[in-house]
């Protein structure tokens, strides 16, 4: 899986107007957990939990996406309060069946602010849903039950209903001026 910053809003209390600026996105593509990635480290803790995310190898580091889809989804953040705003709005470009990027390669000719997310972006990630790993880890919290290194099983998190899969609007079948109203959470 792939990691990116995909367009981002940000709005004024005083105009509803949105200004776009970076936010973050990334590509549904998660690598397969194995007994490396999984491996304890010499205090016994797994790697997650052991090695800070600056120091992650890039198997570990693309290992820790969930594959949710949620960073996929529109925000808007408020300019005066910095307060992220999470729609229901969906880039054009994820399959909703599997939470995968349908346009990986040419995702940043497409999406031209989709970058890929990066250790040092750490002082940013508090813009991800509070259920992101990159997000949970860089604050020192613990994985969920349901992520896939815990439970061995990507299918859990679709099981679980924690992932965008079957959800949410593609972004062309939504005027931009009508986003704010589909806000439905706020980080
Ligand atoms: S192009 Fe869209 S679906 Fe693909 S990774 Fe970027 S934001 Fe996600
Ligand atoms: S775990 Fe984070 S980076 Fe991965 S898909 Fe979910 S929100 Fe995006």
């Amino acid at each position: 899986m792939t990691i990116c910053w995909t367009y981002t809003k940000t709005r004024r209390h005083d105009t509803p107007i949105l200004f776009k600026t970076n936010t973050a996105k990334f590509k549904t593509k998660p690598s397969k957990a194995n007994d490396s990635e999984r491996k304890m480290s010499d205090t016994d803790k797994p790697f997650w939990e052991a090695i800070p995310l600056a120091d992650m190898n890039k198997e570990q580091w693309e290992s820790l996406c969930d594959g949710c889809a949620k960073c996929c989804l529109h925000k808007l953040e408020d300019e005066d309060t910095g307060e992220v705003h999470y729609t229901e709005i969906v880039c054009r470009y994820l399959d909703r069946d599997n939470c995968n990027c349908t346009e990986y390669k040419r995702r940043q000719e497409l999406v031209p602010n989709c970058v890929w997310l990066k250790p040092e972006d750490v002082k940013d990630f508090h813009w991800l849903p509070s259920s992101c790993s990159y997000r949970l880890i860089s604050e020192g919290k613990p994985l969920p039950r349901w992520h896939h290194l815990r439970s061995g099983d990507k299918d859990t998190i679709h099981k679980r209903n924690q992932s965008m899969r079957k959800k949410g609007i593609p972004d062309d079948k939504i005027p931009e001026e009508e986003w704010e109203d589909h806000i439905i959470w706020m980080e």
